[in-house]
């Protein structure tokens, strides 16, 4: 068979977080290329991986890329790390997997920790729909602009952030999200001081100023959507539903509703059953 590139997670803080699969990947590759060799070094010792190490990080990426696909086309197994979590969640490795994938290789994924699904499982936020933003702009007038962009966005909204910002940009989520929008804050995953909660940002946003422990190590904040829109759009589907139960059955209403919208059929039907009991 042909060489892999394997794209590999590695944990976000607790080392046993590493799949059986992972270490027997990082074990049977020639290679390893990670963000940082020395970051890697530990996890690497712990799971006695003596594999060699290539440093493989944005600043030096487009020249690696042609020595690794050299070797993948050469036949041997490359496998993708970075520091922490997955790999190309804002971390490189991008153009690498794009490189391989044009070349014809074979890319292949090792899935385990990412700190934006370890947050969003656990805040209490809903899950079912949610945009990933990763770090915010650190310069305040372009982070401002980003949420603006953001606030009616209905779906759950996660954002990685730097300790030393935390409370610029949960004073910028309050002024334009509203005071009252729920935040989650998941800080220090898996790790000795884990934290996770969920608060209204104003609320938040005090607890964090008060307490400096908060505002040290790793942060994910997961916000919940924005609930006027919610209701706007509950609104509109409901107007939508009503017209056409003047003219179709619940069953044909509810087809014609989820392939004008995109949305759930069995959803619809509930919502359409609901609103033909209130009109008799
Ligand atoms: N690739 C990683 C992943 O899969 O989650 C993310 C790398 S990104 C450079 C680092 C950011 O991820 C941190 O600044 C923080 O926002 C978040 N993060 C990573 N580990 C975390 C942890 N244990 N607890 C909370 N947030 C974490």
């Amino acid at each position: 068979m042909s060489a892999q590139l394997f794209v590999v997670a590695t944990p976000i803080g607790h080392l046993d977080d590493m799949s059986y699969r992972a270490i027997d990947v990082l074990k049977s590759v020639k290679l390893i290329a990670a963000e940082d060799t020395r970051q890697s070094a530990p996890l690497l010792k712990h799971y006695n991986i003596t594999t060699p190490l290539t440093a493989c990080h944005d600043h030096n990426e487009d020249h690696k890329i042609k020595s690794i696909i050299q070797k993948l086309q050469n036949g041997e197994d490359v496998a993708l790390i970075s520091d922490a979590g997955t790999p190309l969640i804002s971390d490189p490795g991008f153009r690498l997997v794009r490189a391989a994938q044009q070349a014809g290789i074979r890319v292949t994924p090792v899935p385990g920790a990412c700190a934006a699904v370890a947050a969003l499982s656990s805040v209490g936020l809903p899950s079912d729909r949610f945009l990933f933003i990763g770090f915010l702009p650190s310069k305040s007038t372009q982070r401002q602009t980003q949420l603006q962009q953001l606030k009616d966005h209905t779906e759950t909204i996660i954002f990685y952030e730097a300790p030393h910002r935390i409370v610029d940009s949960l004073e910028d989520i309050k002024t334009i999200f509203g005071e009252q929008r729920i935040v989650g804050f998941a800080r220090e995953i898996t790790k000795t001081f884990e934290t996770i909660v969920q608060k209204p940002v104003a609320e938040l946003l005090e607890w964090v100023k008060q307490d400096p422990n908060q505002q040290k190590g790793e942060i994910v904040l997961v916000v919940a959507g924005n609930p006027l829109e919610q209701d706007h759009q509950q609104d509109k589907i409901d107007e939508l539903l009503k017209r056409l139960l003047q003219d179709l059955s619940v069953k044909s209403a509810s087809q014609l509703a989820a392939d004008l919208t995109g949305l759930k059929k069995k959803v619809l039907y509930q919502r359409a059953l609901e609103l033909e009991a209130e009109e008799n």
